[in-house]
């Protein structure tokens, strides 16, 4: 028997891909009432959505492809919002600084282009990076190695603020190694990242040759009905959603694994693990429980819990992998009460404001009135809010600060406040090592035991429904 940890989307898309994979027995465990985990949609009274957690899904890469497979299979088609590459939402993002909107350049005249973000054009930043000396090292922050080689304008204005709209993080903490590893491993072995970038593209030149005749073979082979990976590449979206909520994903997954035998049981804790020579006992809400295999998609902080006693050197690594809390505020408004489309805004931790930033929901999916997420906090929470706010703090911070920002008179119709705790986990810099030590331990112990979820291999939900694909793998392994 294989037991599941947490009904969030990762722990389903284990499930799914177990079920893929012949293995038997599937039960999973959920501690809450629900599963989706953070993906939660909600309605305003007048029916609009408001999204407390994710919304969009990137369609690019090996996750963005593997995810559009996913809801190809769940048959979610046709709630599919999407975006493509000429949409306003996909050109207009920008970054509030010294209290004014600035859009970010988005094409090639833009960055021959001086910017009210930067101190000179992005072109210039080339003889910045080709100049600047090669420093070898293992890792370093996100923010270092930017100052370092292409400037400390594009530190602060640009690179740390979209750290705040991927991670709610600190770019001075977060890993280069891990999130921006193409770019760091193009200094560390051609020297500069011009200079990488270069020769990984003559390199994928070849490749890219090799990979159409392949996927041309593949095409004819499927005449007629285009996948959706076929589709978004035909027509270069770059994110989607879903109308009506991303919340129907992890609701169509539960009901997918339901329907091929996996049993979800909700309102079930696991509070301890021990794993002997043939079995693993599990405590689930103080009830002894065995299965043969374990795969976990809860939060690193949660698992080293279960594992503190038999295996307190696993758990310390793991509960070294920090994590951060987020203040969530949807607004809506009546009618169109923005001034521009675009995706949004984000705000340098520099500025100092509560605020990491501002999605514009009703841009990205039309509703008759005008939808807001205010994201506040992150990495800084504690700092702007203490231990504890009220759900009246954080209406108030949101409303009054969008409204002064966004030049809104009117006050909003409906709200929605969540104190999202431990919500987002932190790579930062050594995770890459870390994360490799914990693997090593699993395996040099032989312990039954899969990782799966956004501790690991990162915080989308395309890296975390491919880690639990890549769980599965491990296990039938
Ligand atoms: C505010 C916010 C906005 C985001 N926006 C985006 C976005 O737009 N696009 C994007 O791609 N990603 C986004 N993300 C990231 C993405 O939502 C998450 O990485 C993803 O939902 C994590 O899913 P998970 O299944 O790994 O973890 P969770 O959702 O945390 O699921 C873990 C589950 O385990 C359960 N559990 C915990 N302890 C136990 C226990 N002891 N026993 C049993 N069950 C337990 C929990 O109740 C939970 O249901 C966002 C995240 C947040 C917080």
């Amino acid at each position: 028997m294989t037991v599941i940890l947490g009904g969030g989307i990762s722990g389903l898309s284990a499930a799914y891909y177990a079920l893929d994979a012949k293995l038997s027995s599937i039960i999973l465990l959920e501690a809450s009432s629900r599963v989706g985990g953070w993906i939660r949609s909600r309605s305003s009274p007048s029916g609009a959505i408001f999204e407390q957690g994710p919304r969009t899904v990137r369609t690019l890469g090996e996750g963005g492809k593997n995810t559009l497979n996913l809801i190809d299979d769940l048959q979610l088609n046709d709630k599919l919002v999407y975006i493509g590459i000429s949409h306003p939402v996909a050109s207009n993002r920008l970054i509030y600084m010294d209290e004014a909107l600035h859009r970010l350049p988005n094409s090639l005249k833009g960055i021959f282009k001086t910017s009210s973000l930067l101190d000179r054009p992005l072109i210039n930043r080339i003889w910045t990076d080709l100049r600047a000396p090669k420093v070898s090292m293992e890792d370093e922050s996100i923010y270092s190695f930017v100052q370092r080689r292409l400037g400390q304008d594009i530190a602060d204005n640009i690179i740390s603020p979209m750290i705040c709209g991927i991670c709610a993080g600190d770019a001075r903490e977060i890993s280069v190694n891990f999130l921006l590893k193409s770019l760091f491993e193009a200094e560390q072995k051609h020297g500069s990242i011009m200079k990488g970038l270069l020769m990984k593209r003559i390199f994928a030149k070849s490749k890219d040759k090799a990979d159409a005749a392949k996927d041309n073979a593949d095409h004819e082979s499927a005449v007629g009905s285009l996948t959706l990976v076929e589709k978004a590449q035909k027509e270069r979206w770059i994110l989607w959603g879903l109308r009506g909520g991303l919340e129907q994903l992890p609701r169509a997954l539960a009901d997918n694994v339901k329907e091929r035998g996996a049993r979800i049981q909700t309102e079930k804790r696991c509070e301890k693990l021990t794993f002997k020579s043939d079995r693993v006992e599990l405590s689930v809400n103080g009830e002894p429980q065995e299965c043969s295999r374990v795969i976990s998609s809860l939060g690193a902080k949660d698992l080293a819990e279960l594992l503190r006693e038999q295996h307190p050197g696993l758990s310390a690594e793991l509960k070294a992998i920090p994590t951060v809390t987020v203040g969530v505020v949807n607004l809506e408004f009546q009618g169109n009460v923005l001034l521009l489309q675009a995706f949004g805004f984000l705000v340098p931790p520099k500025e100092n404001l509560p605020l990491l930033g501002v999605i514009f929901d009703s841009c990205i999916f039309p509703e008759s009135s005008t939808v807001l997420t205010v994201m506040m906090g992150g990495a800084w929470f504690e700092k702007y809010f203490g231990p504890n706010p009220s759900e009246e703090q954080l209406l108030t911070t949101a409303i009054n600060h969008t409204r002064n920002i966004l030049q809104i008179e009117e006050e909003p119709v409906a709200h929605n406040v969540a104190v999202l705790k431990d919500c987002i986990p932190q790579h930062v810099v050594g995770h890459t090592a870390r994360v490799k030590r914990i693997h090593d331990y699993i395996s040099a112990h032989h312990i039954p035991l899969a990782l799966c979820g956004s501790s690991y291999q990162g915080v989308g939900l395309n890296d975390v429904i491919l880690s639990a694909k890549q769980a599965v793998r491990d296990v039938v392994k």
